[in-house]
């Protein structure tokens, strides 16, 4: 267990934040650190074609040991951390035997970690926990699924009575701000199917995600001098106002859950003369997602053509683009890849929990170009926060399923 910690630690020191304002690919110039580290360990702890491209991306093999052939698998993880909370000089605290109680993460800042508020703690009573010192995130998305990948890897190059056909390794950079799929050779990769490492909780395994688009809207409006405005002004922060009250105001994020859809206004900036709104659609089905985009356009299309005379031209601009699609449509074909990472939990006695995900993953991404690819827990949680933290069993459990799987796969080929 000491290994395994040592590894992540090793890791989350490395301040890996990525930046979404950035052009660059890696976003930011500090992810090399971490990236051309790993490199060196990958090739240290015997690796084949341990390869970083010019954007930092991570490609190793680990060579099947069996005679009969067996599909190529990968298991893939990020090694940025969100910019929504600092990543630099991340100070680790170690709580071994957790005693269910409040943990004191910085008693200067009077930071505590609570069973009261965060109660999935309860299930980790005994255990180790890692944490941060309440100052950042502590980075175990995802370098609780680099670590696990690698002493995985590790673990089987020291037991080639394990048997497994050709593994994969992928670290990219870059997840945290949509871009982690973005530059993945997937061809290069060679693999049937992928699994990325980077859930929650241990025993999550996750095939369904959102289908994802973003909205920009442009609200015009007509500067007069408000004595002398009337029958002439046009204020576009009303008009704004006006279209989000058309939206159904029970489908917003904090009303919904599991699989139900939402529309979530993120962001207005707003003058008289002209109002920008951004929203985000959210929806695991596809037919009702395609829905809510036309359900949009409609409410735009109702005011061009309400203004049409008095603004001579379209009073609202609207842009809609697609950012992710839900992973089922191409996992569900291949759906027994879902059923080895079942199998490998239930042979380890970990209760998977399958469920849908409020969200994207760079899986559903991969999955669309070409690699299924479902995603696996890592251990961490409370994510893009101070108080994130990481049971060490949770995360031994995670390595000991991605060598199950191999020792599955290689099986189930078997003639
Ligand atoms: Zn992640």
């Amino acid at each position: 267990m000491q290994h395994i910690i040592n590894r992540f630690i090793s890791y989350v020191t490395v301040d890996t934040e990525s930046d979404p304002e950035s052009t660059t690919t890696p976003s930011t110039a500090k992810q090399w650190d971490l990236a051309n580290k790993l490199v060196e360990e990958l090739k240290a702890i015997g690796l084949q074609d341990v390869s970083i491209d010019d954007k930092a991306y991570i490609q190793a093999t680990l060579p099947s040991n069996v005679e009969h052939e067996v599909p190529a698998i990968g298991f893939v993880s990020h090694f940025d951390t969100s910019p929504d909370f600092s990543g630099a000089n991340v100070k680790p605290q170690i709580v071994t035997n957790y005693d269910g109680g409040d943990i004191v993460l910085n008693k200067d800042l009077n930071i505590i970690l609570s069973p009261k508020y965060f109660d999935d703690l309860k299930q980790y009573k005994g255990q180790t926990l890692i944490t941060t010192d309440g100052t950042t995130l502590l980075g175990a998305d995802d370098k609780a699924g680099i670590t696990e990948i690698v002493t995985a890897m590790e673990y089987l190059i020291q037991h080639p009575e394990i048997k497994h056909g050709t593994i994969k390794v992928g670290f990219t950079p870059d997840e945290e701000i949509g871009r982690g799929a973005d530059f993945f050779d997937v061809e290069k990769f060679g693999c049937e199917w992928a699994y990325t490492m980077d859930g929650s909780q241990i025993g999550e395994l996750e095939y369904e995600n959102f289908n994802a688009a973003g909205v920009k809207l442009t609200f015009k409006g007509k500067s007069v001098h408000p004595g002398y405005a009337k029958g002439k002004m046009i204020n576009s922060m009303l008009l704004a106002n006006k279209f989000i009250s058309k939206l159904p105001k029970d489908e917003v994020p904090e009303k919904t859950s599991g699989y139900e859809g939402f529309f979530h206004v993120n962001d207005i900036q707003g003058s008289l003369e002209e109002t920008h709104v951004q929203l985000i659609i959210r929806d695991h089905n596809l037919k009702k997602f395609e829905k809510r985009k036309k359900f949009v356009e409609e409410v735009v299309k109702k005011m061009n053509k309400k203004y049409a005379r008095k603004f001579g031209e379209d009073i609202v601009d609207l842009k809609i683009t697609d950012q992710y699609y839900n992973m089922k449509e191409k996992v569900k074909p291949v759906m027994f890849i879902v059923d080895i990472a079942e199998q490998a939990m239930k042979e380890l006695d970990i209760k998977p929990l399958i469920k849908p995900i409020r969200g994207g993953t760079d899986g559903s991404r991969l999955s669309y170009m070409g690699l299924p690819c479902p995603n696996i827990f890592a251990g961490g949680h409370n994510f893009h926060g101070k108080y994130e933290y990481v049971p060490v069993e949770s995360m031994v459990k995670a390595t000991e399923v991605i060598v199950k799987i191999a020792e599955i796969t290689a099986e189930r080929y078997k003639k």
